[in-house]
């Protein structure tokens, strides 16, 4: 599993010497060095003044967007910060234009909020939701998608993880598709940016929203947003402030260049550099090393979960990752996640309404999510499956719950 010094890295992280931490996608453990950045800056705010310490720090300040934009493959002026992933995705999406009969295509595994947004779309401007179907793996099926897209579609988006499961949607499959059609594509790409490697080049999607305390292990609070320059023409953003554009005179009032338009003024500083210390020290360990051991990891623990009598694992798609989902029969998923905390294991569960068209689908949720990442050892995915094993109540199937053992086939 790659050649990280796991010792090291699990040193420099005082979670793991009280927890086994499979809530990565919930929130990654913050590193000494980023926790020691975000520290020094508070007090340097503190000793000096804010607006003083912020001025002090303006070069590392830059600097996270630059790390920011070498983190996804992009320009430091194509990237903004936002205080989470939502309101870098609502920057995007509210700053496009919709008409009666226009048409959002989205996929089945599609963050809860992005799906409320689309549905006060729709109400707000008759714009339409279609939702392209799952392949035969439980992934957005690139075929139909094509044969959906017509003059109509005004935009993609598509969640490349999804909160709820260990499916990789085919992100570069989808910009092909869009690039041919010239239909701007928005890529959720929450809980994939510090999982494994995610290159907007590769992808062709023209928007792209990310978090920084999922796993890319930065600070709560935090998020950002990637715009491909030729987006920036169409797209008008949907409020304005002395950050985002510039008074001239008079009534005139100019943007500012890049994607920093979509900004606000005031920020954070301490969760920006904390963010900027944890995007520098993805980068340094390698997007690569880190995607295969957190892969790896998560097939690891799928293997040993699939492998409990009355457990079945959820995660759909071709290529999956960290993120494992799994029922345990007799022993509601909530149940399941306080059991674990009792033994010092973290997990959290999935939500019916933060992937609304799944649940429509599917109607597995919730779930008990359990989502490892690289700094976790095979040692701690043992001890979380022999909790499960020795839950009590366990094995109590009902019939309903044989039917969906079949589920992680292609259909
Ligand atoms: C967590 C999550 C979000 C929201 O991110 P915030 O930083 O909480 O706004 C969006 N999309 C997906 C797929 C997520 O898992």
């Amino acid at each position: 599993m790659g050649r990280m010094d796991i010792e090291a890295l699990r040193r420099d992280t005082p979670g793991v010497a009280h927890r086994v931490h499979l809530n990565n996608a919930g929130a990654g453990l913050l590193s000494r060095r980023t926790l020691r950045t975000m520290t020094a800056h508070l007090e340097l705010e503190a000793e000096i003044g804010g607006y003083e310490a912020a001025e002090r720090e303006r070069d590392r300040i830059d600097r996270t967007y630059a790390d920011i934009a070498e983190l996804v493959g992009g320009r430091p002026a194509e990237t903004a910060l936002f205080d989470n992933s939502t309101h870098a995705w609502n920057a995007a999406f509210y700053s496009l234009s919709f008409r009666p009969g226009d048409r959002i295509l989205t996929g089945r595994a599609e963050y809860g909020s992005n799906v409320l947004a689309y549905l006060q779309t729709a109400r707000r401007a008759g714009a339409e939701i279609v939702v392209v179907p799952d392949d035969a793996y439980g992934q957005l099926d690139t075929a139909a998608l094509a044969g959906m897209i017509d003059e109509r579609t005004r935009l993609v988006g598509v969640s490349h993880v999804p909160t709820g499961g260990g499916l990789i949607n085919p992100a570069a499959a989808i910009g092909r598709i869009t690039r041919a059609a010239g239909v701007p594509f928005l890529l959720d790409a929450t809980q994939s940016v510090g999982q494994f490697p995610v290159d907007v080049r590769e992808i062709g999607c023209d928007m792209l929203t990310a978090t920084g305390r999922k796993f890319l292990r930065g600070p709560r609070g935090i998020g950002f947003l990637w715009v491909r320059p030729e987006m920036l023409e169409r797209l008008d953003p949907f409020v304005t402030e002395i950050a985002a554009a510039t008074w001239d005179g008079g009534r005139g009032f100019s943007w500012h260049d890049g994607a920093r338009r979509f900004e606000t003024w005031e920020k954070n500083y301490a969760a920006v550099l904390g963010l900027g210390a944890a995007v520098r020290q993805a980068l340094d360990l390698g997007l690569t090393a880190i995607g295969d051991r957190a892969l790896a990891l998560g097939a690891a623990l799928r293997s040993r979960l699939a492998g409990l009598p009355g457990v079945t694992v959820h995660d759909q798609g071709e290529h999956r990752c960290a993120i494992v989902t799994a029922k345990v029969d007799g022993v509601p998923a909530a149940e399941v996640a306080a059991a674990l905390a009792r033994h010092g294991i973290n997990v959290s569960t999935t939500s019916p309404g933060h992937t609304p068209f799944d649940t429509e689908d599917r109607g597995v949720h919730p779930l008990v999510r359990l989502s490892p990442h690289y700094y976790t050892t095979e040692a701690e995915l043992d001890r979380a499956a022999e909790a499960i094993a020795g839950l009590p109540g366990r094995g109590h199937a009902f019939p309903s719950d044989l039917t969906i053992c079949e589920e992680n086939q292609p259909k």
